[in-house]
């Protein structure tokens, strides 16, 4: 099915320099013309990164949620993705293929699905999928060129058990794991394609060209929410994306809005409540950047991150769209989706089973001392 126009979702401009995400700048180093360029534009940023820098930082042993087991095992998981980012500039093969949109689509969505991925789509690539600019990597300061015509976005779901340990060391743990499966998967994916004679890349854990929930949410994947991440129909904001983008002909699907997702999340709030870094904002959407939605304090986040070692989520865990994936938690979802007005009610329901603002669950017990 071909993307319907009169259900496009909201395109802002292309406006987004990868330097102007925290994990970029935190990789810059004092003395480079990478620093100097960046501080001297942005020198409303500068206090704020240098706090964020005499931090103990993600996975520190000095970190206040240390765990002696847990850190080792997401820093392993962390350096595996970085020797598979290397596999990112596999060759192209120079052979042709005549396989249809139907045919490839068809294979890829029933690979992905084999491989456990929790949702697939496939959506056009739009400009402001795109970064401007690199602001990490070997490519680092290179502007970002447009060259395929596709997007291929798939989410894979995060452990409920991990997630709802949340901020504790467990969180990252099951982070480092989802991400490298989707790197694995999304460079299975690009490796094939190219294989076929399609120019490709894979955008995994540190090496993206593209914002990832801007292009899931266009390939029909779910909306974007309060706390700025992608919510998933089935399990809400608890799975990591990745995406491949090609030259390969594929068969796009339709862009999916689900306003009473976003009518939930402007009554529920709890991820506002709950985000120790007070980093999400309480208040309406906004016109931000020629798009109108939510937008989380990043700066503040981090610093939050970098006071625990871990990456928190705390807001993925309260989320009521979080809940397990079971016949139950699915019919509440699916009502939301069917009733505004249902939507509006239902998280006093969610408040009254699971708190207002939860306490973590305790870390699994295999990962115990
Ligand atoms: S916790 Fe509530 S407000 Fe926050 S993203 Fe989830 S549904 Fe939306
Ligand atoms: S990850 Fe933690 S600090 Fe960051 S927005 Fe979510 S709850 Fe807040």
């Amino acid at each position: 099915m071909k993307q319907s126009s009169d259900r496009k979702p909201s395109a802002p401009p292309r406006n987004v320099d990868e330097h102007d995400v925290i994990f970029a700048r935190m990789k810059m180093k004092p003395g480079t013309s990478d620093w100097e360029e960046y501080y001297s534009t942005h020198p409303e940023q500068s206090a704020s990164d240098a706090r964020a820098r005499a931090l103990p930082g993600l996975l520190s042993e000095r970190a206040t949620n240390f765990h002696p087991l847990n850190f080792p095992a997401a820093d392993a998981n962390f350096d595996l993705i970085e020797y598979l980012q290397k596999a990112v500039n596999h060759p192209v093969s120079d052979k042709t293929s005549d396989l249809t949109d139907e045919v490839l689509t068809h294979y890829i969505k029933g690979w992905t699905r084999y491989l456990g991925t929790h949702s697939t789509g496939i959506t056009e690539l739009f400009d402001y999928h795109l970064y401007t600019r690199r602001g990490r990597g070997v490519d680092k300061g290179k502007p970002i060129v447009k060259r395929h015509k596709y997007a291929i976005a798939f989410t894979v779901e995060m452990d409920y058990e991990n997630v709802q340990s949340a901020p504790g060391s467990a969180a990252i743990f099951e982070s480092s794991q989802q991400y490298l499966r989707s790197a694995n998967i999304a460079l299975q994916l690009t490796i094939f394609l190219k294989k076929l004679g399609y120019d490709s890349r894979a955008h995994i854990d540190g090496d993206y060209e593209v914002i990832c929930p801007l292009v899931a949410r266009d390939a029909g994947l779910g909306e974007i929410g309060r706390m700025g991440l992608l919510m998933t129909p089935l399990v809400g904001p608890r799975v990591r994306i990745a995406v491949v983008t090609t030259s390969a002909p594929l068969v796009p699907d339709p862009y999916r809005p689900d306003p009473n997702m976003i009518e939930f999340c402007r009554v529920c709030k709890k991820c506002a409540v709950c985000c120790p870094g007070n980093s999400i904002p309480a208040g309406d959407m906004q016109e931000i950047d020629g798009m109108l939605r939510w937008k989380i304090d990043s700066d503040s986040c981090y610093r939050y991150w970098c006071t625990i070692g871990t990456d928190c989520g705390r807001c993925m865990a309260v989320c009521p769209f979080s809940h397990s994936n079971n016949l139950f938690h699915n019919t509440i979802r699916f009502l939301i989706r069917q009733s505004r007005l249902f939507a509006r009610m239902v998280y006093h329901a969610d408040e009254l089973f699971y708190g207002r603002k939860p306490v973590p669950k305790e870390t699994p017990y295999w990962m115990r001392e």
